[in-house]
């Protein structure tokens, strides 16, 4: 199974595709994630997306292409994988094309969630982890049971991405309408388009995804 997990930060693609991942045992491909570990160790390709990030713009094309290309050759992506977070632009969905064609995969859906956009900036902006374990938490919905310790691993330090504040997820989400959401169009016109209602219960945007796999699975 190929799915690739769409929408603007703070949708909970995140959130689904580590739910997904554990569910479906197949690995989530977050290029995200891929670019924060190569700013942390610095390598060269950290030290020339790290400010581009900071400032809420997008990583170039090459960059990202580059690292999907190597992350899904590795053989942990033979039964599948979780795409989130890429493609982010037209030619990055066009790379992406060209990649499962090469290796004679088919994508089984693109799945977009929908949350309306204050209440995208609201869940960015409050958002932050247990640095120890990743439990995800919030300043206003989610907040650890005692304060200052995480519920999962009893660890008391917690961090906040650097991204993840009020005026950036506003840059996020401008980047999000002019150069992702046509992506929309175009995956529509593959027939590959499904969307579900992202301001849903975790469990229940879950179980809409699941919904939305068996059907596209008993179409291919
Ligand atoms: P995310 O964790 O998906 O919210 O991504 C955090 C930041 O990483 C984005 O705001 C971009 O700066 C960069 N980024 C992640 N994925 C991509 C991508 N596919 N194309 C360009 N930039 C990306």
């Amino acid at each position: 199974m190929n799915l690739i997990l769409f929408g603007p930060p703070g949708a909970g693609k995140g959130t689904q595709a580590k739910i997904l991942s554990d569910a479906h045992g197949i690995p989530q491909l977050s290029t995200g994630d891929m670019l924060r570990a190569a700013v942390e160790a610095q390598t060269e390709v950290g030290q020339k997306a790290e400010a581009v990030m900071k400032a809420g713009g997008l990583v170039s094309d090459s960059i990202v292409i580059d690292i999907i290309a190597e992350r899904i050759g590795r053989p942990d992506c033979a039964a599948g994988f979780i795409l989130d977070g890429f493609p982010r632009t037209l030619k990055q969905a066009a790379a992406l094309d060209k990649l499962l064609a090469a290796k004679r995969k088919t994508l089984t859906a693109v799945v977009a969630m929908q949350v309306d956009d204050e209440v995208l900036v609201s869940r960015v902006a409050g958002r932050y982890t247990c640095a120890k374990c990743g439990a995800g938490y919030h300043d206003l919905f989610q907040k650890p049971k005692v304060a200052g310790v995480c519920d999962k691993c009893a660890s008391t330090v917690f961090k906040r991405r650097p991204d993840d504040n009020a005026e950036t997820a506003r840059k996020r989400l401008m980047e999000y309408y002019r150069e992702t959401s046509p992506l929309l169009g175009y995956f529509f016109a593959k027939n590959k388009l499904s969307t579900v209602d992202g301001m849903a219960a975790v469990e229940v945007v879950t179980a809409a995804i699941e919904a939305v796999l068996l059907k596209a699975k008993a179409k291919i």
